[in-house]
């Protein structure tokens, strides 16, 4: 299925209300959007199956990451539990600037996301099939300057997913939705364990619907302690509190 003209022209007016200009993407982007849709009917990715919504929840949500403005030129960005991509390849296809490390526990997602990597050619991206309590304790350690996620788990258990694969001074930025304000008042004592400070919660709607999001940014503040993070499975099974 070729995403049809009506797809790309939503697309783009998407991205101007983001401040992105999408029209040098649009071939890797009309790429992704087949392959995803091709995969979707033989195996399940994602539930949104309409192409407004691949383009709008999909596409365009993953891009609002950047109204943050702290992605810098050469940072090494980790996004975990990626799915069939998100929101990490839409980032690595208008910021060739950025390295982006796609993880997922899934294999079959990350099968498809490897699949995505070379028939898109981004030479900045690469899939990884992994757990992240077992990344965090291994060689990438607090290595990245970023760490994304997006419908992954609640703010202490994806705190503690993320805050040790990064670097004293990098950032997590979590996508969420309103909802998050009732969790940030219990997430004060995981942070604190891990290292990390709230450092803001950025309000916006997402483009065309208007639906309300919330970035939350997290600083890594100080080395997290060797224990964290736990085994595979404990972060979900006993957040932190
Ligand atoms: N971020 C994607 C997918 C969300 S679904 C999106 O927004 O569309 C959550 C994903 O997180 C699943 O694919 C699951 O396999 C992955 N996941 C959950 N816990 C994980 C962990 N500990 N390590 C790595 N991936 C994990």
């Amino acid at each position: 299925m070729r995403m049809s003209p009506e797809g790309a022209e939503l697309l783009l007016g998407a991205g101007r209300e983001l401040g992105l200009d999408l029209e040098p993407h649009m071939p890797r982007f009309a790429r992704f959007y087949r392959m995803l849709v091709e995969a979707n009917q033989r195996m399940n990715l994602t539930s949104v199956r309409d192409e407004r919504g691949i383009i709008l929840k999909h596409f365009v949500d993953s891009l609002t990451c950047l109204l943050y403005p702290g992605f810098v030129s050469g940072m090494e960005v980790v996004d975990v539990g990626t799915g069939a991509g998100f929101p990490g390849l839409p980032l690595a296809i208008v910021r060739p600037d950025l390295h982006f490390c796609l993880l997922d526990a899934t294999r079959k997602k990350v099968r498809f996301v490897a699949s995505a990597v070379e028939g898109l050619s981004l030479r900045n991206a690469e899939a990884l099939w992994g757990r992240a309590e077992e990344l965090a304790q291994g060689v990438k350690r607090e290595t990245f300057h970023v760490a994304v996620a997006r419908a992954v788990s609640s703010l202490p258990v994806v705190a503690e997913l993320t805050l040790p694969l990064v670097r004293v001074g990098g950032f997590v930025l979590l996508q969420k939705g309103p909802e998050v304000e009732g969790e940030l008042g219990h997430s004060k004592g995981a942070l604190e364990k891990l290292g990390g400070v709230l450092e803001e919660v950025l309000s916006l709607s997402l483009p065309v619907g208007g639906e309300a999001r919330r970035l939350v940014v997290l600083r890594k503040r100080r080395p997290t302690p060797k224990e964290y993070p736990r085994r595979v499975g404990v972060p979900a099974k006993n957040p932190l509190s």
